[in-house]
Parts: C-alpha cells; structure tokens; sequence
C-alpha cells in the first residue's frame, strides 16, 4: 500500500488498468457442494481469486476446554497455498494468516446462531488456491456459503467486499496492482439485509468522506453479490450449473 511508483492506476477516461469503472466489481463466480466429506462447501473465483472453502460442524469441541458451555466456538482458518502468489509463500501459519483466521472467525460468529449448539465446534477452512487481492473478503464470501450448505443457521448469508483508493479516486474491489500501488484499501464484511458490519478493516490512508464513500460502494455492491449467493444456494437444489 501507498508504495512510490510512476504507474496510472486510473486513465484519463477514469477507467481503471483493468478496464473497470471505479465502482465495477470483478467478475465473480460460485459454487456450493464441492466437497464431498465435508458438511457444507463452497468454491469462488473472483478476479484472479480462486478459494476452496469447507465446514465441519458443528461437532463435539474437543480439547473439552475449548468448549463454550452457551454456544458453538466458530474457528476459522485462513490458508494461502505455496503457489497461491507470484513469491512462493512459506507454508503454513504467519502473521497474516493467524490474524486473517482471527478477524474471520469474529465476523463469522457473530451472524451464526451459536447458542442452538453450545459445547461444540464450528471449524471452517479458507483454502486460497490463487490470490489476486481480496482474498479475505472474497474467502468470507465463500465460507458463509459453505455454512449455509452445512445447514448451520444463520441471521444472514454475510457478504465481504472491498473499496480503497487509487490514483485519488475511490474504488470498488481492488486488484493486486491496485491493492500494492493504492493509496488504501478498506475490507468489510455486512449483513446486507441490515447493513449491519460484521468486520472491517483499513490499510493506508483517506478521509473520512472517502471512506464514507467506499462503504456505500461496498454497501451496494453486496447487494448484487448477496443475490447471488441466493442464487448459488438455490441452484445447487435445482441441479443447475454455476451462477455468474
Ligand atoms: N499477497 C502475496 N503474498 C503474501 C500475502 C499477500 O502475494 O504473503 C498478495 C495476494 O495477492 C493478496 C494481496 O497481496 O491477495 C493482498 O493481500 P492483503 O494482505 O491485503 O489481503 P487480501 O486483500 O488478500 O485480503
């Protein structure tokens, strides 16, 4: 974020490298019941994202101290493959990928009606097969799909997009140059029928009219993406093939 560089993020038609305007969402498709042994699944692409999601659950907690006597402990688990990013990444858990786990985890919990399964767990696996900016958001996107094949009663099918700032202007979804060479990048997670947030985060800098700004454009951008999510939901049971 905010690195120096002579690249133009935003032409001088105001569109963006990518040929997208400022508040056009990447190209995003979905899929729910991938995965055969696990209680509920889900596979997204998004931009260049592609994200494998799965749930187990809810089950016994086990060690029996992790148990909530009131409710289900929800555990998420953000992984990047080694071969997800140009610079191979090291497997296994860094500081990113424990504080990403941690965030989606909360956000996830709080639109889960955990008290229907106190002592048990809730394990959800975010597989990054391929990154390209918005893993986090485009992952909780996938995972609260996953949870709603497993069954797993919800107060809403959350939606995570992002907005930021580039080159001046605000935009909806960053990609990677736009999210490496940009001047901030805000992630959210909502409960579109609410409008409640379940997480958000900033990197870099905007006022506070920009960032008022990027959360309306998130704001209605997850309408479109809740609708799908519908959508996906509903065509698994009618056998249809992916929704785009
Ligand atoms: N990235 C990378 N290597 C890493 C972490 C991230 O190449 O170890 C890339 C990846 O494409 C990721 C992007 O940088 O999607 C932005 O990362 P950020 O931490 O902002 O999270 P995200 O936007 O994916 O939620």
């Amino acid at each position: 974020m905010g690195m120096k560089t002579d690249m133009r993020l935003i032409d001088d038609n105001g569109l963006r490298i990518d040929g997208r305007l400022p508040n056009q969402l990447r190209p995003i498709k979905m899929q729910v019941g991938v995965l055969k042994r696990a209680d509920g699944s889900a596979y997204i692409e998004w931009g260049g994202n592609k994200i494998i999601t799965a749930v187990y659950g809810p089950h016994e907690a086990y060690p029996k101290h992790m148990q909530d006597p009131n409710r289900a402990v929800v555990r998420a688990r953000y992984n990047m493959a080694s071969f997800s990013v140009d610079e191979r990444k090291r497997p296994g858990p860094d500081r990113r990928s424990v504080e990403l786990s941690k965030v989606i985890s909360e956000a996830l919990t709080s639109v889960i009606f955990g008290d229907k399964f106190p002592r048990t767990s809730i394990e959800v696996y975010i597989e990054v097969l391929q990154a390209d900016a918005g893993t986090r958001v485009a992952g909780i996107t996938a995972a609260s799909l996953a949870l709603a094949d497993a069954g797993i009663p919800m107060r809403d099918i959350i939606v995570g997009c992002a907005a930021g700032k580039v080159d001046g202007v605000v935009v909806l979804d960053l990609n990677k140059e736009e999210d490496n060479y940009g001047e901030a990048d805000v992630p959210m997670a909502i409960l579109p029928r609410t409008g409640e947030i379940a997480l958000l985060q900033m990197d870099g800098n905007m006022t506070y009219e920009e960032l008022t700004a990027a959360m309306d454009m998130i704001t209605e951008a997850a309408k479109k993406i809740h609708q799908m999510q519908v959508d996906t939901l509903k065509s698994k049971y009618r056998g249809d093939e992916d929704v785009e």
